[in-house]
């Protein structure tokens, strides 16, 4: 069941971010089995707080749990492991699936302990993205699973930890799952509104986001009483709530076979081919006259970095942004993206001569 179970489209995983008791493991589960809409029971029974002090989790005593609520529901099951016994634990109680959370796949000494443990068994192992927002070190830890010859694997995207964003408690930053997608593209990749949106309210918009990339399914913190909750309050929702959130969300299909569609997607494709031309082609011209200036300071002996010109310039490109679409933010990094290769093109030119003295003189010896 399990080749299946995580390479279904539209995979939902739900439960309460921390396994409390028995009776709440399991009354939870009967009401999300209830909704007809959940695939896997969720569960932490390790939590691994950020602060000493807080629950941190009910530990082994939990996994017969997971045994009982799927007994009683059919729903598979799965938790976070962290480390390689408890990788033996939940292989010993046959859970499902067992997720490396954000707090160890930071870690690839704990990675490769739990890969270690994983070695020529069957499981079905979700990677969380690490806290911080390194794509080498996620793909650090796939490459570590794979290894151990775990085939069955997908990814979570659990948003990234940013000081003081009071947006996200995570900030989702989806270029870094997006280009996992691109490096992995076999690998399904399941969203975690919850600890991306960090409240309830976030949720469904965070949520309709993953699905509109095309992710292949969600994994959401649900609690039969989440103001009670031991961990996570905030971002919980009773199964009946998240059943609602569900049944708002559209899922989008990744093309269409219509004739209609496909004759109109051609032609604005083309469109964007032929502006994505034009504007490399206005780069190209737009850097030749940067040279040109960096020519023109070189001989008069001025520094590259003008700062006044520079702020003139972004203020009148923010104002012009004002009669278009695109936003104020995205106009500032782009332009400054642009001064950036423009300060190196003008200071390579000025620090051509003493390159070349360089190796004038490493020729010389
Ligand atoms: C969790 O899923 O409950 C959890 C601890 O998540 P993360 O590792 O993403 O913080
Ligand atoms: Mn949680």
């Amino acid at each position: 069941m399990n080749k299946s179970l995580i390479k279904k489209d539209g995979l939902i995983i739900a439960g309460p971010c921390s396994a409390e008791s028995e009776e709440q493991l399991v009354t939870t589960a009967k009401s999300l089995a209830k909704t007809g809409m959940v695939d896997v029971l969720r569960a932490g029974i390790w939590k691994p707080r950020t602060n000493p002090g807080g629950f941190e989790g009910v530990g082994l005593k939990g996994l017969s749990w997971f045994s009982t609520a799927k007994k009683e529901t059919g729903l598979a099951v799965g938790t976070e492991v962290a480390t390689s016994r408890h990788v033996e634990d939940v292989l010993h109680y046959e859970l499902d699936l067992m997720w490396v959370g954000a707090r160890t796949s930071v870690n690839p000494f704990s990675v490769q302990n739990i890969a270690d443990a994983l070695k020529g068994t069957d499981s079905t192992v979700l990677i969380k993205n690490p806290i911080n927002p390194d794509i080498k070190l996620w793909i650090g830890a796939v490459e570590r699973i794979l290894n151990a010859g775990i085939t069955k694997i997908g990814l979570i995207h659990r948003g990234f930890s940013s000081y003081n964003n009071k947006e996200y408690r995570n900030a989702p930053i989806w270029q870094i799952p997006i280009e996992m997608r691109r490096i992995f593209p076999d690998l399904p990749m399941i969203c975690d509104p919850s600890h991306i949106a960090g409240k309830r309210e976030t949720l469904l918009r965070v949520s309709q986001k993953s699905l509109d990339l095309h992710y292949n399914g969600l994994i959401i913190e649900s609690h039969y009483n989440p103001e009670e909750a031991l961990t996570d309050k905030e971002q919980q929702v009773s199964p009946e709530q998240l059943a609602i959130l569900l049944n708002q969300l559209v899922w989008k299909k990744e093309s269409s076979n219509l004739p209609e569609y496909q004759k109109k997607i051609e032609i604005l494709r083309e469109q964007i081919n032929q502006y994505d031309d034009d504007l490399i082609h206005l780069l190209h011209s737009r850097m030749l006259v940067a040279e040109n200036i960096g020519q023109l300071k070189k001989a008069n002996n001025v520094t590259v970095l003008q700062s006044n010109r520079w702020n003139e310039i972004l203020h009148k490109m923010i104002s012009t942004t004002r009669n278009t679409n695109l936003s104020e933010d995205f106009i500032k990094s782009f332009m400054e993206i642009l001064h950036i290769e423009s300060i190196r093109i003008q200071n390579d030119l000025s620090n051509s001569h003493k390159m070349n003295g360089l190796l004038n003189f490493s020729e010389n010896v």
